[in-house]
C-alpha cells in the first residue's frame, strides 16, 4: 500500500495545500486543494473518495475533480462519507447553483457521482485494502479513517479534538504502522483549539498517553504561519513516539 500526501496544510499560501491523500492511485482520502497536484490521467483513475467531513479545506476540490473526469470514465466516482456530510454536499455544493449535481449527470441512471453513506465502525473493502470509519469529535459531524493492507495499517484522525473513543479504536488495531493526526494549533491557542474542536500539542499528548501501540506519528493540518511554534511545542513534550511534521509530497509505503 502506498499513501501519497497531496496536501496536509491547515490552509493555503506559500505553496501549502489542504488535506488530501492518494492511496494506491485509486482511493482519495479527503479532497482539499492538494487534489490540484494530480494529472488528468491520475484524476481519471480515482474510483473512491472517502471524506472525513464537509468543511471546505477537505472537500473544495471534489467539484473540480468530477468536472475534469466527466466523459473520461465509465464507472462512477463513489463518495463515502457520513450521511450528515452527504446531506451538506447535496444542499450546499452539488445544488445546481454552486456547482452542477453530478449525482444526476450525465444521466439519473448512470451518474458520475455516487454517494455511499458510512457509519462509525463500518469497513469498506476496495480490492485488498480495508477502509474503516473511526470516531472523531469536531465542530461538525466527522470521521477519521483506518486504512489496512497486507503490510499493516495507517490511521488518519481527520479534524478532531481530544476524543477517547478514537484512541480506544486505535488500541483495537492489530498492526498499526502509522498514525497521521492533526494538531492545528499551538498550546498558546488551546482555548481556540477547544472551541473549534481541533487539537493542540497538550491535547495531543493526552491521546498519545492512551495509545498502547507504537506507530510512527505524523502531524498534519498545521495552521499556516504557526508550524514552527506547534512543532516546537510538540518537541517539548519529549514523547517517546517523537511525532514529526507530515510533508507535502511525502509517500508512506507499507
Ligand atoms: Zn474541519
Ligand atoms: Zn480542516
Amino acid at each position: 500500500m502506498k499513501l501519497e500526501v497531496l496536501g496536509c496544510g491547515g490552509g493555503v499560501g506559500q505553496g501549502q495545500r489542504t488535506t488530501s491523500f492518494l492511496i494506491d492511485e485509486l482511493i482519495l482520502l479527503d479532497a482539499g486543494s492538494g487534489v490540484g497536484e494530480l494529472s488528468i490521467t491520475q484524476l481519471e483513475a480515482i474510483d473512491h473518495v472517502f471524506l472525513t467531513h464537509a468543511h471546505l479545506d477537505h472537500t473544495a476540490f471534489l467539484p473540480f475533480l468530477l468536472d475534469t473526469v466527466l466523459g473520461r470514465r465509465q464507472a462512477p466516482v463513489v463518495v463515502h462519507a457520513l450521511a450528515e456530510t452527504i446531506a451538506v454536499l447535496k444542499a450546499h455544493i452539488f445544488n445546481w447553483q454552486v456547482w452542477p449535481d453530478f449525482n444526476q449527470i450525465p444521466s439519473l441512471e448512470h451518474p458520475l457521482l455516487q454517494y455511499a453513506p458510512l457509519v462509525v465502525g463500518e469497513t469498506v473493502n476496495v480490492g485488498k485494502t480495508r477502509i474503516t470509519a473511526l470516531p472523531a469529535r469536531h465542530s461538525v459531524p466527522a470521521l477519521g479513517y483506518l486504512i489496512e493492507g497486507e503490510g499493516g495499517g495507517i490511521a488518519f484522525s481527520g479534524d478532531t479534538t481530544h476524543n477517547d473513543a478514537f484512541w480506544h479504536a486505535l488500541n483495537q488495531v492489530q498492526n498499526l504502522q502509522h498514525l497521521i493526526i492533526e494538531t492545528a494549533f499551538s498550546n498558546a491557542d488551546i482555548e481556540l483549539a477547544k472551541l473549534s474542536c481541533h487539537l493542540c500539542p497538550s491535547l495531543l499528548l493526552k491521546g498519545l498517553d492512551l495509545l498502547q501501540s507504537r506507530p510512527r506519528v505524523w502531524i498534519t493540518h498545521l495552521k499556516p504561519g504557526e508550524a514552527d511554534s506547534i512543532m516546537n511545542d510538540i518537541e517539548q513534550l519529549q514523547h517517546p513516539l517523537a511525532p514529526q511534521a507530515l510533508q507535502h509530497g511525502q509517500t508512506i509505503t507499507l
